[in-house]
């Protein structure tokens, strides 16, 4: 052997030593086996226990449990082939609490070359490793549901094996605005959190799942990509949301949208992050479709939708200026008396006119105001134009019983809206009598927080009519406890006018009779459909049979001839 290399090595050693030992080291000696022969007093210091009860004992006494079998196994095979070991352990106290060191070992060969000793010299860094560990928990996690976000997913893309098949699923909780709207935001985060466990559930050690932001979750799978087995991973997240989530008691039934994308991650490296951007974009555009589908539902990704998705930005892109440039304009629709066949009121609809778009439906485009927080100005615009209206008719002689205006439940929250209410009646001067807001069942759904709003309305004259009624959560017993005059029942009820609907028709109007509500018909289109509700003694029907929405221009002359034509008059054209 050659001996000014054993002898080069030795002295480098004794140096490694040297450069690792200051007056903070924590240092202790042990044998080959690793039981302690040796520890200076910020060993003992640290690890809380005495010399007695380290010397004689094995090194591992303070193991945290932390580290891998692998990892010490890279350990000894290191300091057991007389080579320096360096790096950074979690060990853990006799009291229970850990520390991290940050280690070097240095090993004493015998004239064998084998090891019969070895010193480990320490420094604390344990602070260091907190800090880090916040940072990354702040920088790579969400706070609020401690689920990953996009940061580690980056991470976790560039672990991949290439050639990959990486399926996203984008998911979205169904009117999420709407939950945190009618129970407020601190509801809202515990219903976020819950749907983190739900989801969580459902994943194996290899996948990976993100908090997007707002309600929006993206779970990755590695390698699952049959058709069959997506479906069923797709399944299993929709059947964790057949309970529903429990607040105080209160059962809120949670469901969401989830858009689908099934890829290969191909081998370009430095792509790597952007290539899953796509795959999650097509997850997301895939998610809108299972929206529009009525949610609660998954949806895979097509080429067709990619050409949706961009339609779904412009609208976005356009309507932030729609209001400024007029692009919006009102049409009205005739209510009809059933017994007296006369125009007793009308609804005031939006109808936005994009010169890059065309016509876009309020159901389209509705959401997405609300959404963008658009509804707020918006609606005040509405409300305002509408009441100019009411009173230009009153003043040409023309008195409608009532003029409604829809409202938005996310108005309906917004602090200012009585407010504006209010100024919005004192410079139009018009009587709020006349005036009808539509609040959809969802808007009023949290009770508590809504009557307060609701009876202010009504102290201010106005009436309020239930929109859409059957299709959201209410029952009729607890419309009772709030000032409502109209119940509007939904048109899907009045289009398929089969047995079951007819019993739920039924059941509403009598009901609505008993609590002395005016029950109104929606959608109504044919004879036969109003001929039935006349039966039935509902009081108020609305539908195509009379009228399409119109522009106000058209209101005079609709006025005058349905006010004069009887009801008999009326049915006899059919
Ligand atoms: P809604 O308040 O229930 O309005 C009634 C909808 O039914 C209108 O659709 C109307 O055109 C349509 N309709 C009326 N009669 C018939 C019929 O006989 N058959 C059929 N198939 N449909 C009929 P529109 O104007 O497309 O509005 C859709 C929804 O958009 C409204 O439902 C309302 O929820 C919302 N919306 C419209 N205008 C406004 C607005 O100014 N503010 C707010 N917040 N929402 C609005
Ligand atoms: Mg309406
Ligand atoms: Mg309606």
């Amino acid at each position: 052997m050659n001996y000014e290399a054993e002898l080069n090595k030795e002295l480098k050693k004794r140096q490694d030593i040297e450069t690792a030992l200051n007056e903070s080291s924590i240092v202790a000696i042990t044998d080959h086996r690793g039981v302690i022969q040796l520890v200076n007093d910020k060993f003992t210091e640290l690890s809380k226990y005495t010399k007695e009860e380290l010397v004689g004992s094995y090194h591992n006494i303070v193991n945290s449990g932390y580290h891998s079998r692998a990892f010490f196994h890279n350990l000894w095979k290191t300091i057991g082939t007389g080579k320096v070991w360096k790096g950074e352990i979690k060990n853990k106290a006799k009291d229970g609490t850990y520390y991290w060191v940050d280690t070097t070992i240095v090993p004493f060969l015998n004239d064998n070359g084998r090891p019969y000793q070895y010193i480990a010299i320490r420094h604390d860094i344990t602070k260091r490793k907190q800090y880090e560990e916040t940072i990354k928990q702040l920088a790579y996690y969400d706070q609020l549901t401690s689920l990953p976000n996009r940061h580690l997913l980056r991470e976790w893309g560039n672990n991949l094996e290439e050639n990959h098949m990486i399926t996203v699923f984008f998911l979205d909780i169904d009117r999420f605005k709407s939950l945190n709207d009618n129970y407020g935001h601190y509801a809202g985060d515990v219903i976020l959190q819950k749907v983190a466990d739900r989801l969580w559930r459902c994943l194996r050690e290899s996948d990976f799942i993100v908090r997007e932001g707002g309600d929006e979750f993206i779970i990755l799978l590695d390698n699952v990509y049959k058709h069959e087995d997506v479906e069923a991973f797709a399944g299993e997240i929709i059947g964790q949301f057949e309970k529903p989530i429990y607040l105080d008691h209160q059962a809120i039934k949670v469901t969401t949208s989830i858009g689908i994308s099934i890829n290969q991650l191909q081998s370009e490296y430095d792509d790597r992050s952007k290539a899953i951007e796509t795959f999650i974009r097509k997850a997301d555009t895939a998610m809108y479709h299972a929206k529009k589908q009525g949610g609660n539902t998954y949806c895979f990704n097509t080429q067709s939708q990619n050409y949706d998705m961009e339609r779904y930005q412009q609208m976005e892109h356009e309507l932030r200026f729609a209001l400024e440039n007029d692009q919006f304009t009102i049409v009205y629709q005739p209510f009809i008396g059933l017994q007296s066949g006369q125009i007793v009121g009308l609804e005031s609809l939006l109808r936005w006119h994009s010169p890059r778009l065309g016509t876009v439906s309020p159901v389209e485009f509705i959401p997405l105001l609300e959404e963008l927080g658009l509804i707020i100005p918006v609606g005040k615009w509405i409300l305002k134009s509408v009441c100019y209206q009411l009173k230009a008719w009153q003043d040409e002689g023309i008195y409608l019983q009532r003029v409604s205006v829809n409202v938005s439940p996310v108005q309906l929250r917004h602090r200012d809206f009585i407010k504006d209410l209010k100024a919005i009646l004192t410079d139009t001067k018009i009587d709020p009598a006349y005036l009808d807001l539509e609040l959809t069942e969802g808007a009023i759904l949290n009770v508590s927080e809504s009557a307060a709003v609701i009876n202010e309305l009504q102290a201010l004259g106005v009436s309020i009519s239930i929109d859409d009624f059957g299709t959201g959560y209410s029952s009729l017993s607890y419309l009772k406890q709030l000032p409502i005059n109209t119940l509007k029942i939904d048109k899907s009820f009045i289009h398929n006018l089969d047995f079951d609907e007819e019993v739920i028709v039924n059941t509403i109007i009598t009901m609505a009779q008993n609590l002395n509500f005016t029950v109104l018909a929606e959608g109504i289109e044919s004879y036969d459909q109003l001929a039935y509700l006349q039966s039935q003694k509902c009081h108020e029907g609305q539908g195509f049979y009379w009228s399409k929405p119109v522009n106000a221009s058209a209101i005079p002359k609709l006025y005058n001839t349905m006010k004069h034509d009887q009801h008999d008059a009326l049915i006899s054209k059919h």
